[in-house]
């Protein structure tokens, strides 16, 4: 029988089709292994070709040595402006704010053909201290409400540069798919006095079916609601609302559990496009009990089609169960080399 689920923290309503259910391992890609190479001559984010890119706004190892780890810089396609001003304007029912906000790209590595599930913890780890330090220093510019880190990889997650790089887009306004998370978790706060979040991930622990890792401080599972196929989340275990708020101990945690499950991700469907999102709360919820930040990670196996664009309802055809299963049954030991396995 089909199921209706609903998820915890959006309310939304999926439809797990299991009549349509397809095994996990049909929807890996089949694409051929293509070559990449380590160096790209017209590649601005290439080791070499620091002068393409606009100034950096940092770099790891901080103390400019050669050859850097991870290097921030501003996108020099820039959805948002950090030369404008937050103006507010309305105009009869027409609200609008001028262009301001900081739009950042995080090159994860010097390298053009590592991805980040291939590359050694300890360089997750750099990457992950670049989001924190970037997250950190932007939330203090009173200007800003709210900023989404994330990564694009492949064509149909809407990547445009084949060189792996993460991206931060800071905005002067809470956008309304977060404000209504933040809600949510408000109410539930209200209503029975804890974190959602963090309830939802005990009894996830306790029943282990959705569980894919469990390590000292994160757990990554498949979400019971799971809009898309292979919907991963990958929450701390220690209540904390900000990303900001990440310790060097749960960072080094963190590198391992996530580039483990791109690397599950990578072998057992072939290197498909995905997206992930650090899912944070504002800067200004840190200390907060009601709000929990997490990783979300998406791979595009589907399309969204005509009834998900009418309805805002999708159809899953992979029960997240069997997602689980599936990802911890995948070895990552051979693709990512010394120290990988899980
Ligand atoms: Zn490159
Ligand atoms: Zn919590």
């Amino acid at each position: 029988m089909p199921e209706l689920r609903q998820n915890f923290f959006s309310k939304e309503w999926v439809i797990i089709a299991t009549e349509r259910a397809k095994r996990p391992e049909e929807l890996a890609t089949h694409r051929a292994v293509q070559p990449i190479p380590a160096f790209v001559e017209t590649c601005p984010f290439c080791q070499g070709n620091e002068s393409k890119t606009p100034p950096e706004v940092m770099r790891l190892p901080a103390n400019g040595s050669e050859p850097w780890a991870v290097r921030v810089i501003p996108n020099k396609f820039a959805a948002l402006s950090s030369e404008a001003q937050p103006t507010r304007s309305l105009q009869h029912l027409r609200r609008r704010i001028d262009g301001f906000g900081f739009h950042e790209v995080i090159i994860d590595s010097p390298d053009h053909s590592k991805y980040m599930g291939l590359l050694p913890d300890a360089h997750v780890a750099d990457i992950l201290r670049a989001f924190k330090q970037r997250y950190n220093t932007l939330s203090l510019d009173q200007r800003i409400a709210h900023i989404t880190l994330f990564k694009n990889h492949g064509s149909d997650a809407g990547a445009s540069l084949q060189h792996p790089h993460s991206q931060l887009i800071a905005t002067p306004v809470i956008p309304s798919q977060v404000r209504h998370r933040l809600f949510e978790a408000l109410r539930h706060y209200d209503d029975v006095g804890e974190c959602m979040f963090c309830h939802m991930v005990e009894r996830e622990i306790e029943d282990q079916t959705r569980v894919v890792i469990k390590s000292e401080h994160f757990v990554a599972m498949e979400v019971f609601a799971s809009a898309t196929p292979f919907a991963t989340h990958i929450f701390p275990l220690r209540h904390m609302a900000s990303f900001g708020d990440i310790s060097a101990p749960e960072i080094v945690d963190l590198a391992r559990v996530l580039r483990t499950m791109l690397a599950k991700i990578y072998v057992g469907l072939e290197n498909p496009d995905f997206n992930f999102t650090v899912r944070s709360g504002p800067a200004e919820y840190a200390g907060a009990r009601h709000f929990h930040w997490y990783v979300s990670v998406i791979p595009r196996l589907t399309r969204v089609a005509g009834f998900e664009l009418g309805s805002g309802m999708f159809i899953n055809t992979v029960l997240p169960e069997a997602a689980a299963e599936f990802l911890r049954n995948v070895s990552v030991d051979k693709a990512v080399g010394a120290g990988a396995g899980v």
